[in-house]
């Protein structure tokens, strides 16, 4: 039974479908080569660089020329955040991706970017006693469904292969709360988003397990800092010894 003709047309229906309903890269739009893979691209996972070193000791902003040590905005006003790092500036392919997290609900983006902030990262999960994610206001997450801080930090504490093969399995902890709704920083000028967030988060039961213990707050974006400002200095008066940060990404502020 042969059927040549019916071959063709299976074939001929198979690229069909598959140009039809072939699931396009969630950051590039380009057709995924390999869509069981994740829904971005080789391509596109390969295009996000690092920041630039030297980067601040403190918050994790490149340095102009040479420098090295802190940079002026952290030599000016101390953060309570001890040592900040991102996989990335803001911006390009690694935005797209965090867009396509947050406001698509593409979930299954978290744990390649919890991947790539474990590698990036490395030095701040070091000897780190557990991961915090930065919380939603119980009505943000009501409509958005979920929390992308919560599911990265759920990654990046799961542990699971890195290039170095270090193993950083550690507990997630949700240690703070959000008491106030609060307007999207990312509508705020620098100096407004400080007052948008103080006295916007408080500590819950769980963070008595983390007095005393070094601590990594985890959040999609880093901005100004100031949220991630406010979480340090919220769980630093309940006891926390040593607050860093891991961020997917930060904006990058021109040094001055
Ligand atoms: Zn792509
Ligand atoms: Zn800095």
């Amino acid at each position: 039974m042969g059927g040549g003709r019916t071959g063709r047309a299976e074939r001929l229906a198979d690229a069909l479908l598959a140009v039809l309903f072939a699931p396009c890269c969630a950051a590039c739009r380009a057709p995924l080569d390999h869509p069981a893979r994740g829904c971005v691209c080789g391509a596109c996972w390969q295009s996000i660089l690092p920041l630039t070193p030297p980067l601040c000791d403190l918050c994790g902003d490149p340095l102009p020329g040479m420098a090295l040590g802190r940079c002026p905005r952290c030599r000016r006003s101390p953060q309570a955040v001890d040592r900040a790092r991102a996989i990335g500036p803001y911006e390009g392919t690694l935005r797209d991706v965090i867009h396509a997290l947050k406001y698509d609900a593409r979930r299954s983006l978290a744990r390649p970017l919890a991947r790539l902030l474990r590698e990036r990262g490395a030095d701040v999960l070091a000897g780190a006693d557990a991961v915090i994610p930065v919380p939603l206001h119980s009505s943000r997450r009501r409509e958005r469904g979920f929390n992308q801080a919560a599911d990265i930090a759920r990654h990046i504490a799961a542990g699971g292969a890195t290039s170095d093969l270090t193993d950083y399995r550690l507990p997630i902890v949700h240690a703070l709360r959000r008491v106030r709704a609060t307007a999207p920083q990312a509508g705020l000028s620098a100096g407004r988003r400080h007052s948008n967030v103080r006295d916007a988060f408080a500590v819950t039961a769980a963070c008595q397990g983390a007095r005393g213990r070094i601590v990594v707050l985890v959040d999609d974006v880093s901005t100004t800092g100031a949220t991630l400002d406010v979480c340090a200095r919220t769980l630093k008066a309940a006891g926390v010894a040593e607050v860093r940060a891991l961020t997917a990404a930060r904006v990058v502020t021109s040094p001055r």
